[in-house]
């Protein structure tokens, strides 16, 4: 019955993190550094899961399917815009692309990058287009116009997962100009650097800044992402998306953790001061970061094999095997809290 499936659901598919936590359970590990999917190591305040509670009393209705909750509190938190709101910001790459992209036009993706915008892409019927970064990983940005002019829609990770880096704004203001299409900037880094991108949307009309609460905000497990889109297109996503898609639990939890500013600079101090600490003294190369992650080049070794070896000694980082377009000797590891860190640092250093 196979047969059936769509095609572009016959391989591949998203990498999850699992099978390094199966090995470090395999090798009775009680204590382990989750440092392998960029989440916060923090629980949400006590605030923000009131709040979620309080909304899970009235789960019985529908929930708003204006999001009149979260679009007010972003608005106090960024002014005016108009914003998009989607399960993740993966349920917001998925809509956006919906609205967009016709059977057989181009999706451009800025690689290596993370991987679900392919699978998003290829789910719409689009033809990928990849375009490589430079050997340092920075974005070419006339290698990059110069591929996507005529894409429906580009995409741009920055600051970039996996390798960590953010792209100057004028690179970014020069792509914007030289297509003709929509770029969509995932920023699902960004309260962890120092770019801003967000003054762009005034100017330009084909820009969507993707943002997630799933990172900094530390509610990966309740799905929420948003998007600033210009205002002509907002009417068609909402058109294009799922009834009802963002939940009232999600909404209400996402809208008090944005207040929580206390938390959020408390956590952005922590990755600065890892950030720093992982570049002093792991004896590998750290690639320079502005994400709540590093790349880690491993080399002679690959990304798998050291995976492997950290998982047995109960530290769970990420192969960038799968990243593709990029060479097998990195991993991804995350800042977590203090002594999932320090483990980490300790243990890839004995190798
Ligand atoms: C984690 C991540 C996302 C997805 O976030 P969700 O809101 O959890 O769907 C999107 N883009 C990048 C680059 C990410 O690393």
């Amino acid at each position: 019955m196979e047969r059936l499936v769509r095609s572009c659901y016959k391989q591949g598919g998203y990498q999850f993190a699992k099978k390094a936590t199966d090995i470090a359970r395999e090798y009775g590990i009680e204590r382990v550094a989750r440092l392998a999917s960029n989440e916060n190591p923090s629980p949400p305040s006590p605030a923000v899961i009131a709040a979620a509670e309080a909304a899970l009393h009235q789960v019985n209705r529908y929930p708003d399917e204006r999001v009149g909750l979260l679009t007010s509190a972003l608005e106090t938190r960024y002014g005016k815009y108009p914003f998009v709101t989607g399960v993740g910001m993966d349920g917001v790459i998925e809509t956006l692309l919906r609205t967009l992209v016709e059977p057989g036009e181009t999706v451009a993706i800025s690689t290596p990058t993370f991987s679900f915008y392919r699978l998003a892409a290829l789910a719409q019927g689009a033809g990928v287009v990849t375009v490589p970064r430079r050997d340092d990983f920075s974005v070419d940005p006339d290698a990059l116009v110069r591929a996507a002019r005529t894409a429906k829609c580009t995409v741009l990770c920055s600051p970039n997962n996996p390798t960590g880096n953010a792209t100057p704004i004028e690179d970014v203001i020069q792509v914007l100009e030289g297509i003709e299409g929509i770029l969509f900037l995932d920023n699902a880094y960004v309260e962890f650097s120092e770019t801003d991108y967000l003054p762009l949307t005034k100017k330009y009309e084909n820009l969507v800044i993707g943002r997630t609460f799933s990172k900094v905000y530390a509610l990966a497990g309740l799905r929420i992402g948003y998007a600033f889109v210009p205002a002509w297109l907002q009417p068609f996503y909402l058109r294009a998306g799922t009834p009802f898609t963002v939940n009232s639990v999600s909404c209400a939890a996402a809208a008090a953790a944005l207040a929580d500013t206390g938390r959020v600079a408390g956590f952005v101090s922590q990755v600065k001061r890892w950030r720093k600490r992982y570049t002093d003294e792991v004896k590998y190369p750290v690639l320079p970061s502005d994400a709540n992650f590093v790349m880690v080049d491993v080399a002679p070794r690959t990304g798998d094999e050291m995976v492997e070896l950290l998982a047995r000694r109960g530290v769970i980082v990420r192969s960038c095997r799968s990243f593709s377009g990029l060479p097998d000797h990195y991993i991804r590891v995350s800042v977590g809290d203090d002594w999932e860190n320090e483990l980490f640092v300790q243990e890839i250093n004995s190798l």
